[in-house]
């Protein structure tokens, strides 16, 4: 085979290809180990040990030895996250961090769900589903965000003494901020109404070009809307995606309703569909 006549596409073809039979060989040998374990083949053989054994076939180290073994273990009353396991199907990577969440009942959704996600959008997905089921610390509400980033409010000096004197006057201060909140929720809303309705007029043939260009406008009411974070409740990881719902490529429109900042792993999810940013959607 003499690859210089190659050009640099086929070559990196060949090499994705390659890669991909690698990962999944890789994947069927870990599979592989609860089995050799069990039957103690690798003494047989001439090996010293399990991970001598693992070491020596395809370079696996005694640390990710452990952890297929470990997890076979856990996933021993999970039979199709076991079966995923031992074919090889689905990656140890995905596994581990999925065996945290998964209980006899929902594994087999489970399954079929992570096998369609990236490795990082498992990550996403995970902690998600912690969150969203209570498996951590309760997210919701001012007291547990104020504990989660360890922040209180930042006032300016007067700002703090206009609060503290209205206090004083005996005005409900909470009913007042309330007031304010609403407000501001009230004027993105109409704006971004507003805005949709100039996008509606941007169909094809109507002279303005639609181009993937975010309008600095509708940019704007995102921003006023969401900060400079992800818009998925309790991210707050920076957003670098200004992700459209309902698809770019379909709509050509940039209707401010259906756009939303989200940080890098939520972005991913989205676009794999996620059950839980869908529900998200319909909130606005
Ligand atoms: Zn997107
Ligand atoms: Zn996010």
């Amino acid at each position: 085979m003499n690859y210089a006549t190659y050009t640099d596409k086929q070559i990196y073809r060949l090499c994705q290809e390659y890669g991909a039979a690698a990962l999944a060989a890789r994947r069927k040998f870990a599979g592989l180990l609860p089995e050799v374990d069990k039957r103690r083949l690798y003494e047989r053989r001439g090996y010293g040990s399990i991970y001598h054994f693992a070491a020596q076939l395809v370079g696996m180290s005694h640390e990710q030895v452990d952890v297929v073994l470990r997890l076979e273990r856990r996933l021993g009353d999970k039979p199709i996250l076991h079966q995923a396991l031992t074919t090889g199907q689905i990656s140890v990577n995905k596994l581990v961090r999925v065996v945290s969440i998964a209980t006899v009942e929902n594994h087999g959704q489970l399954a079929e769900k992570i096998a369609t996600l990236s490795q990082a959008a498992v990550e996403v997905f995970v902690r998600d589903y912690k969150n969203e089921n209570g498996l951590r610390q309760p997210t919701d509400g001012s007291k547990s965000l104020r504990a989660q980033t360890g922040q209180a409010l930042k006032l300016d000096a007067d700002v703090e003494g206009q609060l503290l004197e209205m206090q004083a006057q005996g005005i409900d201060l909470n009913a007042f901020l309330r007031g304010a909140l609403e407000r501001r929720g009230r004027e993105i809303a109409e704006e971004k109404d507003k805005l949709a309705l100039g996008q509606a007029d941007q169909k094809p043939f109507s002279g303005k070009p639609v181009t993937r260009y975010v309008p600095v406008k509708i940019r704007r009411v995102l921003r006023q809307q969401y900060g400079t974070r992800c818009s998925m409740p309790d991210c707050h990881r920076q957003a670098v995606n200004l992700h459209h719902e309902k698809g770019f490529a379909a709509t050509r429109s940039h209707d401010p309703r259906h756009l939303k900042p989200l940080c890098a792993g939520h972005h991913l999810l989205a676009h794999a569909g996620d059950r839980l940013v869908q529900r998200y959607r319909s909130g606005g």
